[in-house]
């Protein structure tokens, strides 16, 4: 059975390119429009990719609420204040992505974390 991986971003164009790529390498896709969204759809869900910057719940709350334990989660943003990945490590992030993405780097990354 393919993986979920919940891809959370405000932005519709990156969800979609994000998505593509996902299904590109055999990954069933959920996606959120911001945190509070994500928190609704996390159910069965084996990784997940999210930005940053969105209203209502950004991503370091998402992370920090969500919890280490509960499955891998990747940023994937244009932030990089060091401030910011410090917090999200904290919180229990596995890493942090840089927008824009190469999608084999992203799918390496997703392969690498849940196979
Ligand atoms: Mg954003």
């Amino acid at each position: 059975m393919a993986k979920k991986v919940l891809v959370v971003d405000d932005s519709p164009t990156i969800r979609q390119q994000v998505s593509m790529c996902l299904a590109g390498g055999g990954y069933e896709v959920v996606e959120a429009q911001d945190g509070a969204d994500a928190l609704t759809k996390t159910g069965g869900v084996a990784m997940c990719i999210c930005d940053v910057n969105m209203p209502r719940m950004n991503g370091i709350e998402f992370v920090e609420k969500v919890g280490a334990g509960a499955m891998p989660i990747v940023m994937l943003t244009t932030e990089g204040r060091p401030e910011l990945i410090e917090r999200a490590k904290k919180a229990g992030a596995k890493g942090w992505m840089v927008k824009p993405f190469k999608p084999e780097h992203l799918l390496s990354v997703v392969k690498k974390l849940v196979g």
